[in-house]
């Protein structure tokens, strides 16, 4: 096959075409576009800031101004586009975005080029997905592209299990749970109304989630620890506590259970793994598994996959693709360093 005019660089920066770069930067390409704001995708956005145009959703910008609560909401090169919404760049390339998904504000990207070749990354995405993206040629994330990775329980069980077991062990004490940013808002919707205690979060995790909840999600009352009400709960150790980026949990909770919720493929039927009385873990996902990944790129119509081979399992993917997708030809991305 000719070769794809879509790759990942070794630091997981995913280029599209010769000057559009999304989750990272690298000189001399003058567009960036952000697909969401978890640390992974992150990678020198103070250095784009200064020197590339970057793009992303309203969603994924509100969310930067909440937690970096610094210049963005001011500079006049970070560009948000609503969902669907053609923007042309300079080069004469058109982009949009459409929801991955993956937490609030996190986007596939469709960069269609001057010659009319369609390009895409799916950024982290959630399967099945009402809006996906068609491209000729697809970056595809690879973070479930082994073929073990498969849930055989869903999300809404995963859910009814969190839930249980937060309302079981809240009658022993206190309950804390950790997860990533966009899982936590979801941990929130789970529990919004049903545990009949204050849900305590830090004054950081409160911002973030008022994002959300301006979006029309997770609506609950929250207490920050500092506030009256959390004190009081925190004495009678009546509480849920949340906790997620940036929010140190102790290594020793002094009472209570803790609950981590992880993408973590718990290899069973039960999205529930017990390792004491006091400590569980949720299989709370915002990924799409191995059959969903396979799902994803065939609704995509691309014909050219490069599968990102920097972050998680990109050989075992481009392998699986190539086998199991009929007129789909995929390789690894090269981890090649950008050009200086
Ligand atoms: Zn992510
Ligand atoms: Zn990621």
């Amino acid at each position: 096959m000719v070769s794809p005019l879509v790759d990942v660089f070794f630091n997981g920066t995913v280029r599209l075409g010769s000057n559009t770069l999304c989750d990272g930067y690298a000189y001399g390409f003058p567009f960036r576009v952000q697909t969401h704001i978890h640390d992974d995708h992150m990678g020198e956005f103070n250095r784009s800031k200064g020197f590339q145009d970057l793009f992303m959703s309203q969603e994924t910008r509100k969310l930067l101004i909440a937690e970096r609560n610094a210049d963005l909401a001011y500079r006049d090169n970070i560009i948000p586009i609503s969902w669907g919404v053609e923007r042309n760049l300079e080069d004469g390339s058109t982009l949009f975005l459409l929801p991955s998904g993956h937490m609030l504000g996190s986007c596939q990207v469709v960069l269609e080029l001057p010659n009319g070749i369609r390009c895409g990354y799916s950024g982290d995405f959630a399967w099945p997905l009402e809006d996906v993206m068609q491209v000729d040629q697809l970056v595809v994330d690879s973070t479930y592209g082994n073929p073990s990775s498969v849930r055989r329980y869903s999300q809404d069980e995963a859910e009814s299990r969190l839930l249980e077991i937060v309302s079981q062990r809240l009658r022993y004490g206190s309950v804390h749970i950790k997860a990533h940013r966009g899982t936590i808002e979801r941990v929130l919707h789970v529990l919004a109304g049903n545990v009949g205690v204050p849900i305590l979060v830090s004054a950081e995790l409160k911002r973030e989630i008022t994002v959300y909840q301006d979006h029309g999600f997770a609506a609950e009352t929250l207490e920050t620890l500092e506030s009256p009400a959390g004190k009081l709960a925190l004495r009678e150790r009546s509480y849920v506590r949340l906790y997620s980026k940036g929010d140190a949990l102790g290594n020793e909770l002094s009472e209570g259970t803790c609950v981590t919720c992880s993408a973590y493929m718990v290899n069973s039927d039960d999205p529930l793994l017990k390792f004491s009385e006091r400590a569980y873990r949720v299989a709370l996902s915002n990924h799409a598994d191995f059959e969903g990944t396979l799902a994803y790129i065939v609704a995509t119509g691309a014909k050219q996959v490069v599968t990102d081979n920097t972050r998680n399992h990109g050989i075992d993917l481009a392998m699986a693709i190539n086998r199991r997708l009929k007129g789909v030809h995929a390789i690894p991305s090269t981890n090649c360093s950008p050009p200086v």
